[in-house]
């Protein structure tokens, strides 16, 4: 039986007026990828930016319910945004490189967190960060040069070095892998079965064939709403609800 890491339970999220998440109960587990499927507009993403409270910085966005980590309330008033987001890593659906070189993208979330302080710290974080991303090899001679330079695949495994570089214990992808080719999605979703040996990884994608490829628990969301949540191999094979089989065989969505 796997360890819990982050726990929802009855989360709600509004968007002004409107709902976007409907009592929501959903378990991840650690050290496991969790996906999470669903037709557009449906809850998915808003779900994952409540771990790592990035619904903060949307004015009209209001948050009730609990969602817990190790079992510490992340919507705790009180709760320390800054190092939430050292241990929540998160990665996006565009590669978003800073306008800066390979080695200060990785550099600079452990700078400003107080992880590295000397040059040879840095160095070993950096090379440590792209090994785990595997990026090393194609990377460790061009350092200095612009994260933007890379490819599509490449600049979103360096995205992800980027986000293991302050050394979290869950990652965050949103749909990581929809701007990417066929072999670049590959190395991604190589990439994070080995991950998953370390950190706890959820990923939102659009894609079932990859949810079945990369994840052991898949949670399916229709119109704000958690229907289903149970093992990748059940919930493909053998949804217990309706609307999971419908929209996995394509019925709708
Ligand atoms: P998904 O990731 O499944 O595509 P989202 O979480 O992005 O779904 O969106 C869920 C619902 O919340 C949608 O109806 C969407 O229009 C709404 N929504 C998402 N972000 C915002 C926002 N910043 N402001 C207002 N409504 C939003």
């Amino acid at each position: 039986m796997s360890n819990i890491k982050i726990k929802s339970k009855n989360l709600n999220v509004y968007y002004g007026d409107k709902q976007a998440l409907f009592d929501v109960n959903l378990d991840l587990n650690e050290k496991e990828v969790t996906a999470l499927i669903g037709p557009s507009g449906c809850g998915k993403s808003t779900f994952i930016r409540c771990i790592n409270r990035m619904n903060d910085v949307i004015d009209i966005c209001k948050v009730t319910g609990n969602i817990e980590m190790d079992g510490i309330e992340i919507n705790d008033k009180n709760l320390d945004v800054v190092s939430l987001r050292e241990r929540v890593g998160m990665v996006f659906q565009k590669p978003n490189p800073f306008p800066k070189s390979i080695y200060d993208n990785i550099s600079y979330g452990p700078k400003i967190h107080g992880k590295g302080e000397t040059k040879s710290e840095l160095d070993q974080i950096v090379e440590n960060s792209l090994k785990k991303s595997a990026l090393w090899d194609e990377v460790k001679d061009r350092l200095d040069e612009p994260g933007t330079s890379l490819s599509g695949g490449q600049q979103q495994r360096l995205c992800i070095a980027r986000a293991i570089s302050v050394n979290p214990e869950v990652i965050l992808m949103d749909e990581p892998c929809s701007a990417l080719d066929p072999i670049a999605t590959a190395k991604i979703e190589e990439l994070i079965d080995e991950l998953k040996k370390t950190y706890t990884i959820v990923i939102v994608t659009h894609s079932m064939a990859q949810a079945v490829r990369v994840s052991q628990k898949t949670g399916f969301f229709h119109l704000g709403k958690l229907i289903e949540v149970g093992k990748t191999e059940k919930i493909f094979k053998n949804p217990d609800n309706k609307m999971t089989q419908d929209y996995i065989t394509g019925r709708f969505g």
